[in-house]
């Protein structure tokens, strides 16, 4: 049977069962990070039960069974995300390592003064900072595409924006507070008409539908194992094998080398001249075991729930006069950033936790867009497809509580 199972969804991921305050827990606090199904926690305590050795280390079996996990599971992301080749996965520790590697050696190898990177009025601070940095070391320039009053990209803006110094273009995929779903396939499409490099933060996208990074044709895809059901301290940095043969290294060391002697050192090749040191192997395995889960349940039917859950929420936050949505776009996945009459966030979200409900309240690492939002915070409730319909309308009476309360 291959329809969506939201009773059997939930009976993977045991932390779910369990009351926070004597309430039965509530979680909205998936743009944060997901719940772990039982098959990535097994997968996990297996390896290190059983396999645990260092990887591409040879001459012993253990070693040689935790390198073919290890390796099997680049495959596995590599066939995720329908990249052409494995060795055009990286791991690294998460999104914000990953865009860290981009643009660090883009400064160092291709970014020159009077050059142009794009970036968008949503990013998360991930996906600013690094750029910020690589634009004053290089003497490149960070420009800004604006939104909407939907918390869209104001689209025609951003092609005005492209030039011959566009030398890179670096967004986020999905806004991770607010939802919006870029889109990403024509932002590439434009930014390519000026030769820019194309970078997507793919942190919001990968828990909530199906990346095709060929089909997007972006230069460089990141994301975090631990949105997508998988362990914290992975993540993956896909780049075209043709911009990872260009890119420096971002550290250097044991495993990233072919040869060295004191002088110099020549880099290994791909993936491994990007992965110095002994790497997170258990949360490379931890990954795969969470993709071979997500591949398991009806996707389709996954993404159809979070589509009622995000309409279901819309429905019932424009029933209550006193809460304001910030980001309403047309194309939004399931992530819903308020406030409620002049409340301040975080005392909303202490009174939804008494209530045993776990929010996300403040910044969500986007102080930038706040400021152009005018405000300092919001309340952020993001669902993933284990949250029920009954959980949403459970989050709105206890809003109606918390009224009461302020
Ligand atoms: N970009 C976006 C859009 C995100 O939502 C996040 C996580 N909040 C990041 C980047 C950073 O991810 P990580 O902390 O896992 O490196």
């Amino acid at each position: 049977d291959n329809t969506f199972n939201i009773a059997k969804v939930r009976q993977d991921f045991p932390i779910l069962d369990q009351k926070v305050k004597g309430k039965p827990l509530i979680y909205l606090d998936n743009a944060a990070t997901t719940q772990k199904p039982q098959i990535v926690i097994d997968a996990i305590s297996q390896f290190y039960n059983m396999n645990n050795a260092n990887v591409h280390r040879g001459a012993h079996t253990l070693s040689d069974n935790a390198t073919e996990l290890f390796e099997n599971a680049r495959s596995k992301v590599q066939g995720f995300i329908n990249a052409k080749h494995a060795h055009e996965i990286v791991w690294t520790r998460g999104t914000t390592e990953a865009i860290n590697t981009i643009a660090s050696g883009l400064a160092q190898s291709f970014l020159k003064p009077g050059d142009e990177i794009i970036i968008s009025a949503m990013e998360h601070h991930a996906n600013i900072v690094p750029w910020q940095v690589a634009a004053k070391r290089s003497g490149a320039k960070l420009v800004v595409a604006p939104i909407n009053e939907k918390g869209e990209l104001n689209f025609s803006i951003y092609k005005t924006l492209l030039n011959k110094n566009t030398a890179v273009v670096a967004m986020t995929h999905v806004s991770n507070t607010l939802g919006t779903i870029n889109q990403v396939k024509e932002i590439v499409q434009f930014a390519q008409q000026v030769n820019a490099i194309t970078v997507i933060d793919g942190a919001q996208a990968i828990g909530h539908g199906f990346v095709d990074v060929q089909d997007l044709n972006c230069d460089f895809y990141v994301f975090s194992g631990h949105k997508l059901f998988g362990p914290t301290g992975i993540g993956v940095l896909y780049g075209k094998e043709v911009q990872l043969e260009q890119l420096p290294p971002f550290q250097t060391g044991g495993e990233m080398i072919k040869t060295v002697t004191f002088q110099q050192a020549t880099w290994n090749e791909l993936p491994y001249k990007f992965e110095a040191g002994t790497p997170n192997i258990a949360g490379a395995i931890g990954l795969a075991a969470a993709i071979d889960y997500v591949n398991s349940i009806d996707r389709v039917g996954a993404i159809a729930h979070e589509q009622r859950l995000t309409n279901y929420c819309s429905e019932l936050a424009n029933s209550m006069d006193d809460i304001h949505i910030y980001g309403t776009a047309e194309n939004k996945t399931a992530i819903f950033s308020f406030l409620m009459g002049d409340a301040h966030p975080s005392d909303v979200g202490t009174l939804l936790n008494q209530q045993g409900i776990a929010v996300r309240t403040g910044h969500h690492c986007t102080m930038p867009l706040m400021n152009e939002l005018g405000i300092s915070g919001t309340v952020r409730a993001s669902f993933s497809m284990y949250n029920t319909e009954e959980e949403v309308a459970m989050l709105f009476a206890a809003l109606t509580k918390v009224r009461t309360f302020l």
